[in-house]
């Protein structure tokens, strides 16, 4: 493939992403489903918007923006809309969630860093299938959002100027802290936990990538390790926490 090529993918799984959040950011109303969970993203949306213009000081801006632009894709996804596998469609809302707030509080933030961003979270993403798993019927939520924190941690440590080793730290810090994190929908569908922990994915992914940039990239627990750990706790998770909705909040939540 000629590098003209590779940028126009890139190019255009962005330009999917981004409408996918934009959909997601009008959506109103029911998901479908039975469970009759709320749109959120559109309400949550609006008053953001509210709180900008009347320059309200916000001390949680960008954890906030993250969440809405998240929570409008898997509401997408939720709702039988287009989203872009990343690594999964339950965890579909990470990757665009941190590009959106990179583009929206980094100053210097540009197209060219939107590739490189795409381009390092893929690495992180084949790396993670390769040597463990990315299906939460393999090894529960750790292998979907976990992944995917992952992957939007490196994407954003690399276009922040992250060293390859402050990259991989940053890959690392955002999987460590999803190790052990059962899959568990309620009713067998995608919302409940799902939509919120794609918000909560993106946030940690933000968080790990500023913690790496701080740091020299030296750090205790390799990327390697890491991801090793996730495919042994996967392994001896029990298949109730597997994607199966026969345990956790699966089964504690009343459906009424
Ligand atoms: S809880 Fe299960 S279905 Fe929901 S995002 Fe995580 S892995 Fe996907």
């Amino acid at each position: 493939m000629s590098t003209e090529e590779l940028d126009e993918g890139l190019d255009r799984i962005w330009a999917a992403m981004k409408s996918c959040i934009d959909r997601g950011l009008t959506g109103s109303g029911i998901l479908p489903g039975g469970l009759k969970v709320r749109r959120r993203a559109g309400m949550i949306h609006d008053k953001l918007q509210d709180e900008w213009r009347s320059n309200k000081i916000n001390p949680l801006l960008a954890n906030d923006w993250l969440s809405v632009y998240a929570m409008a894709v898997n509401e997408e996804n939720a709702a039988g809309g287009r989203v872009v596998t990343s690594p999964t469609n339950g965890a579909a809302g990470v990757v665009p969630a941190t590009i959106r707030y990179y583009l929206h509080f980094h100053e210097d933030a540009d197209h060219h860093g939107i590739r490189d961003y795409l381009l390092t979270a893929a690495a992180i993403g084949g790396i993670i299938k390769f040597n463990a798993s990315i299906s939460g019927a393999e090894v529960g939520c750790q292998g979907e959002v976990g992944s995917a924190s992952a992957m939007a941690a490196a994407g954003l440590a690399a276009v922040m100027g992250g060293t390859p080793e402050q990259i991989e730290n940053a890959a690392e810090i955002a999987l460590e802290h999803h190790l052990g994190m059962t899959c568990d929908p309620i009713a067998g569908l995608v919302q409940v936990p799902c939509i919120e922990r794609n918000a909560l994915g993106a946030v940690k992914a933000v968080t790990a990538a500023s913690l790496a940039i701080k740091g020299d990239g030296q750090h205790f627990v390799p990327l390697d390790a890491c991801i090793e750990t996730m495919r042994q706790t996967g392994v001896d998770m029990h298949d109730k926490y597997k994607e199966t909705s026969t345990g956790g909040l699966a089964v504690n939540v009343v459906e009424c």
